[in-house]
């Protein structure tokens, strides 16, 4: 497909080839749609080393994360982000995995992004527009939504994946609601600890949670109280 090939940096390949040895990335799927989509168009500007194996503030008391939890999270939601799926990315702050999302599941897919931060919505438009992903968000595959992610996007669920890039107290009842039968969804959970969780959904509608790891994400919470944080 042209769309896995077209031109990103040799920095961001390297990158990739380093997550891959420290066995981070393992699927075929995730090592190219990371070489695919070039990190660098989703950090701010003024970020000097975009590649860089850490999170890094983009405004509004938000970071984009470390590229490891975005190679951890593409693993995990991989099966359930093939050709045609639907998946949310609730926080989808610069826009990066959701980008990495509508690459897999394709044309034939849908991916929503959910943000409450309206110019974080902005920027990740515009970024999406400077990647490969950019011929998707001219149909209908691709949209991102100035929301309440706690609320997740009933309009088009269910959902094979979700994705939360912030931490939630708890998972949230609509977001359980949202997820397909065979679904998953992979949240961090906890305030001051906080696991990584990842939250299947069974055939027969019951739920198996385990925990991926132990995280720091900034936390899913009112505008109001993000704006407030310090
Ligand atoms: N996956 C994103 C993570 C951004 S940080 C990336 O790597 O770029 C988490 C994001 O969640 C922030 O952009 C923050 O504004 C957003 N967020 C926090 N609480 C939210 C809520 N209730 N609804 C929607 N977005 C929320």
């Amino acid at each position: 497909m042209e769309l896995w090939t077209s031109g990103s940096s040799d920095k961001n390949k390297a990158m990739v080839e380093q997550l891959e040895r420290y066995g981070i990335v393992q699927s075929k799927r995730v090592k190219e749609v990371m070489e695919a989509i070039d990190r660098a168009l989703f950090v701010p500007a003024e970020t000097r080393s975009p590649y860089y194996d850490s999170p890094m503030p983009i405004g509004y008391n938000a970071t984009i994360s470390a590229p490891h939890m975005h190679a951890t999270c593409l693993e995990l939601l991989e099966k359930n982000l093939q050709p045609g799926m639907r998946a949310l990315d609730v926080g989808s702050g610069t826009g990066y995995l959701t980008a990495c999302f509508a690459m897999m599941v394709g044309p034939q897919g849908c991916v929503v992004g959910v943000e409450h931060i309206p110019d974080l919505v902005s920027f990740s438009i515009d970024n999406i527009k400077k990647s490969v992903a950019e011929p998707l968000l001219n149909g209908d595959s691709l949209s991102i939504h100035a929301a309440d992610g706690r609320q997740g996007w009933p309009e088009l669920a269910p959902y094979d994946a979700i994705h939360v890039g912030a931490a939630a107290p708890e998972i949230p009842q609509p977001l359980l609601d949202q997820l397909k039968p065979g679904g998953r969804m992979v949240i961090p959970v906890g305030t001051v600890f906080q696991e990584l969780k990842v939250v299947d959904k069974n055939l027969d509608g019951s739920i198996s949670v385990r925990d991926e790891t132990s995280v720091r994400y900034v936390p899913l919470t009112s505008k109001a109280a993000q704006l407030n944080a310090y």
